[in-house]
């Protein structure tokens, strides 16, 4: 559903995004997972066309972003969780968008109730706590009642119990047949959430497999997961750079 064909981004001297090829297929949570600054939002901002690849091409259903009409009925995404004018409420920021998409106004009653903010749906969504912007957010990504979801950390900021509700919405989700797609840089969250796994590194792509199949190549989740990503965290690079080993015994 999703396909990332050579996606390449430049930041100036740094490239972003660094040939990234892979596919997200519907009915499973797929996790896209790397350490900080390696490249996750940056993809996802592309796929949903707010980021020019320099190279390469994002399609989804086949088309890219900008040629689906209606795109909020195909695609919702979570990109940042306060990017709503905070002097709104979150009903009337949801209508406004609900109005904009032609999307019925009674599906805003039903996404405020899906993620818990029916009573805080009045108050200003300036003073809401992060985990009360990050449902608002869920709120705004399930409005269009899309196929295909993009989340980027959408974990950030939640208590437990709204992790743990995150996990069976998005598993439900996906068993109803959609393509869920949402980024991590905490393999132990994934592993309970996702079945599918991206994982990128400095831009690039390391792996494209299971929580199953990742989990048998080492003694633990983790330890596979650090396997993989070691040598490509940021702080690495610089201490081999610098000469500092701010890992202790790095191996
Ligand atoms: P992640 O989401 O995995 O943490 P990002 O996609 O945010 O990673 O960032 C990847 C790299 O691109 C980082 O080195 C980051 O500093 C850089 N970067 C991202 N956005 C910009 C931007 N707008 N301008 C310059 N550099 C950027």
């Amino acid at each position: 559903m999703i396909e990332v064909r050579g996606l390449t981004k430049r930041y100036g001297p740094t490239t972003a995004v660094d040939g990234l090829t892979f596919e997200v297929a519907p009915g499973t949570v797929t996790g896209f997972l790397g350490p900080n600054g390696s490249g996750k939002s940056t993809t996802m901002r592309m796929i949903i066309g707010l980021d020019r690849p320099d190279a390469g091409q994002a399609r989804i259903g086949g088309r890219g972003y900008r040629e689906l009409g209606w795109p909020l009925r195909r695609v919702g995404s979570l990109l940042d969780a306060r990017s709503f004018q905070p002097g709104r409420s979150g009903r009337a920021h949801l209508a406004a968008l609900a109005a904009s998409n032609r999307l019925p106004a009674r599906r805003v009653d039903e996404v405020l109730d899906i993620v818990g903010l029916t009573q805080a749906a009045g108050r200003r969504a300036g003073k809401y706590s992060l985990g009360m912007a990050q449902r608002l957010g869920i709120a705004t990504a399930l409005l269009g009642d899309p196929e295909v979801l993009i989340l980027d950390e959408p974990v950030n900021g939640l208590d437990p119990e709204g992790i743990r509700w995150l996990r069976s919405l998005l598993r439900s989700l996906a068993a109803e047949g959609r393509t869920v797609f949402i980024s991590s840089h905490l393999i132990a969250e994934m592993a309970l959430t996702a079945t599918d796994l991206i994982v990128i590194g400095q831009g690039r792509l390391l792996a494209q497999t299971t929580v199953a199949e990742l989990s048998a190549q080492s003694t633990s989740l983790e330890e596979a997961f650090l396997a993989l990503t070691s040598g490509v965290t940021d702080y690495e690079s610089h201490a081999r750079e610098h000469g500092h080993h701010y890992l202790g015994s790095a191996s």
